[in-house]
């Protein structure tokens, strides 16, 4: 390690310290307040796959798999909270005809991204209105391949998340380390960061639309999933989090998903730890059975 770089990871630690002191969690253990949260699984298509034949064949493949296995429109009330929730974000071209295809079973669609703007010249964007009026119900916000990728950075990714709660639909915001920052042994820092950040300006009322996907940058895509205990202390600590920006019942009630290369081998691991509350699956989403599969994972 070079003199700059040791000099620059000692800063960067004492900076961290100094918020995460600032931001130092009141215990929350005890407290009483252990909402029920209804599970929700998510898959992320991204950029795939090449053809509206194609994302119809996938669509029509979970569709056919999970049958009455989901939240369905059930007449079961007393089900409603306990079955778990699925949200589908296809591409924008085949957005409409996924969601012709998936909601009679009970699942929702929503958008992978879009421009926090109305309307106007902005030439190749979205709006939060167009999706939603397509049917959309959720907006990922945050997603590491957007803040890398695209350069986004947590001033757009907040005017984004307001945009979405404020526009009636419900953001995913992602937040995690990257693997520089989980070898900073930073990872807490950067999500209490991200938190503040993105979260800026969003009230205790509109917490209750906001899903919290914690997504540790360097196991997505990579094989390589977060132990389960692991990622269920961070969730603790963002629940941590969430108490100091709000209060505990924000912390209690916000369903936080652990998303990176998500299989249908480390869902059921992952789901039996208490913080975790869902999944967000990008690869594994892409084939009907592996993502039907985590979607009904085992309750150990
Ligand atoms: C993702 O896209 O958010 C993701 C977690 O992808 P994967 O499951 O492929 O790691």
């Amino acid at each position: 390690m070079n003199l700059s770089i040791a000099l620059y990871t000692l800063m960067l630690g004492i900076a961290c310290d100094a918020f995460v002191a600032q931001l130092k969690p009141r215990s929350i253990s005890g407290m009483g307040l252990n909402a029920a949260r209804q599970p929700i699984m998510a898959g992320n298509w991204k950029m795939n796959p090449g053809t509206e034949e194609e994302a119809l064949a996938l669509a029509e493949g979970v569709a056919k798999l999970l049958g009455e296995e989901t939240c369905a429109l059930s007449d079961d009330e007393a089900n409603e909270d306990t079955c778990t929730e699925v949200v589908i974000f296809p591409p924008f071209p085949f957005i409409s005809k996924v969601k012709d295809t998936v909601e009679d079973i009970g699942l929702t669609v929503g958008a992978q991204n879009f421009f926090f703007e109305d309307k106007g010249a902005f030439t190749g964007s979205v709006s939060a209105g167009m999706v939603k009026s397509v049917g959309c119900e959720y907006m990922l916000c945050g997603h590491s391949e957007r803040r890398t990728l695209f350069e986004e950075g947590d001033v757009n990714i907040n005017l984004k998340v307001k945009k979405v709660v404020e526009s009636g639909m419900k953001p995913i915001l992602c937040i995690g380390e990257t693997k520089d920052e989980f070898d900073l042994n930073i990872k807490k820092e950067v999500c209490a960061m991200q938190l503040s950040k993105d979260l800026f300006g969003v009230t205790k009322e509109q917490m209750a639309d906001v899903v919290i996907a914690y997504e540790p940058v360097w196991a997505i895509g990579t094989g390589l999933v977060c132990g389960a205990e692991e990622a269920n202390e961070v969730h603790v600590f963002i629940r941590e989090c969430l108490t100091n920006m709000y209060d505990e019942e924000v912390a209690q009630q916000t369903r936080i998903q652990y998303g990176g290369s998500v299989t249908p081998e480390s869902v059921d691991s992952l789901m039996a730890q208490p913080d975790i509350d869902g999944c967000l699956v990008g690869g594994a989403s892409l084939v009907d059975e592996k993502f039907s599969r985590i979607v009904n994972f085992k309750k150990l």
